[in-house]
């Protein structure tokens, strides 16, 4: 990887470009031509989308790349960005049989090179299904709420996304860091959809712009895909001082442009050590601060960044302060941050989710000085809507049957971040693609045995 450019030099176009280099013509046949096209391919069963691997690579090697990207996105409406962020290691190419011989195929960069191509020659991939009269609100435009939009509009449904922000696409156009997902891949796979004559109503929010009971009343059936929300408070003095971030929103201002020179030479503190603190410590590299450090109250053993993403700050030279918690956010007269008391923690005993219980180091208190802090320690829940819809939860996480997605009431579907989560699936793009898709054909299921429709 290109060394980042640092402060006065600071280039930030350039510090946000994708770090992962596209394949060449050349390469990628070379490596179509590797895939051994296996019979019961295990790649397609380790695909939360079971896309048909083998048959989109052959399709590479024997230059029909329309095809490929067809085979793609029929499996999954969001496959150029899956392309970019799946952590493939663990799901396709972990499962490919070449890892016991060679290296895996690079089944992810496949992917983005048959998926880059369309995107270059503006092809339509799909038709509108035939209208069947009938109309669904999603609710969320997100990776779950686009891929259950797609599907039934190919099913002939009337649909109408309601996205509370200025752009749907969810966190893929706002929330996963430019240099891994630039918007212009999100932004063409709503492209997609919006050409099945999916109505995509943007800057409208739900029980505040639009009334439950108007959805509830106008339309056939609703599809909740509003994912999850804001970080959590930590609960400690000086959070809200200037300086102090939310890390979704901090890659949100990153991904629109709103921060720009403000972090150059600035010391930064990121609390937690999930995926989403390595991107908020990433992108503070990237916009030109001097010293990035990661706080974390347990050890590098229970993190749970992708070993991937692990690498990668390392290798963008962010420091980590393991068995580490922070104790108050420390400000000046102006309200600006200065720095941020800690505590050593020890690790004991296991709690009830398996994991050894981190407890404070009595006087072993210590000041860092910082300029800012980023906040990662997981989001929230939209409580506030789910509660309005009066569905059935477990703090935040709602409840569906596991064969329909029906919520508790049987109007209201639910997909992707919104039901991940208390043992319920992993919050990713590729597991919220496939809830969407298996969510539209539930609801066509159901409302053909009715004889709602043919
Ligand atoms: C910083 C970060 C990095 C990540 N990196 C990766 C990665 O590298 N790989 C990966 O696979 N996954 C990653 N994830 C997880 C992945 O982004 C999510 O699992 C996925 O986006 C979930 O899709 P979703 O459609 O359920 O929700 P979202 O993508 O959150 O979309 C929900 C949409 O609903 C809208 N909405 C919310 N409330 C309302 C309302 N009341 N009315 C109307 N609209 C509303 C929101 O504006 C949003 O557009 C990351 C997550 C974060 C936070
Ligand atoms: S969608 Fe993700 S898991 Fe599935 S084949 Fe593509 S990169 Fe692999």
């Amino acid at each position: 990887m290109e060394k980042i450019q640092r402060i006065s030099t600071i280039n930030l176009e350039r510090n946000f470009q994708e770090v992962e280099r596209a394949l060449t013509s050349q390469e990628a046949l070379e490596e179509s031509n590797r895939c051994l096209y296996c019979f019961d391919a295990p790649c397609i069963k380790a695909c939360p989308t079971g896309i048909d691997i083998p048959t989109f690579i052959k399709k590479i090697a024997s230059g029909n790349l329309l095809g490929s990207a067809k085979t793609i996105m029929t499996s999954n409406p969001v496959g150029a960005s899956c392309s970019r962020v799946c952590p493939t290691e663990e799901l396709c190419e972990g499962a490919c049989v070449l890892n016991h011989s060679t290296k895996p195929i690079m089944i992810g960069n496949l992917q983005r090179y048959a998926t880059d191509w369309a995107i270059k020659n503006e092809q339509t991939l799909f038709e509108p299904g035939i209208p069947n009269g009938k109309a669904v609100a999603v609710v969320g435009g997100g990776p779950a709420g686009l891929s259950a939009a797609r599907e039934l509009a190919r099913f002939g449904y009337k649909v109408t996304i309601f996205e509370a922000a200025e752009k749907a696409g969810g966190l893929n156009t706002y929330g996963i860091v430019s240099f891994r997902l630039p918007q212009s891949i999100s932004y063409w796979e709503v492209e997609q959809v919006e050409k099945l004559n999916v109505t995509i109503q943007t800057n409208t929010r739900v029980g505040k712009d639009v009334p439950i009971n108007d959805l509830l009343k106008d339309f056939d059936c609703i599809v909740l895909a509003v994912g999850m929300a804001h970080v959590p408070y930590l609960g400690i003095e000086g959070e809200d001082l200037e300086g102090v971030f939310d890390a979704i929103e901090f890659v949100k201002g990153t991904k629109s442009g709103k921060l720009t020179k403000d972090f150059v030479g600035k010391r930064v503190v990121v609390i937690g050590a999930g995926n989403t603190a390595i991107d908020g410590a990433t992108c503070s590299v990237r916009l030109g601060a001097e010293n990035v450090k990661i706080l974390y109250r347990r050890t590098e053993e229970e993190m749970t960044a992708y070993d991937f993403e692990y690498e990668f700050a390392k290798q963008d030279v962010v420091e980590f302060r393991w068995l580490t918690a922070p104790k108050r956010i420390i400000g000046d007269e102006s309200g600006k941050v200065t720095g941020i008391e800690c505590i050593k923690m020890n690790l004991g005993e296991p709690d009830q989710d398996g994991r050894r219980r981190p407890n404070p180091v009595e006087g072993s208190e210590y000041v860092i000085p910082v300029d800012a802090v980023i906040k990662a320690i997981g989001q929230t829940r939209h409580l506030e809507l789910i509660e309005a819809l009066e569905l059935l939860h477990d703090s935040g996480v709602v409840q569906v049957n596991k064969e329909t997605y029906q919520t508790s009431n049987p109007k209201i579907y639910a997909c992707g971040d919104v039901v991940f989560g208390k043992g319920n699936g992993d919050a990713m793009v590729v597991t919220a693609a496939q809830q969407g898709k298996l969510v539209a054909h539930s609801i066509y299921k159901q409302f053909k045995a009715a004889g709602v429709t043919q």
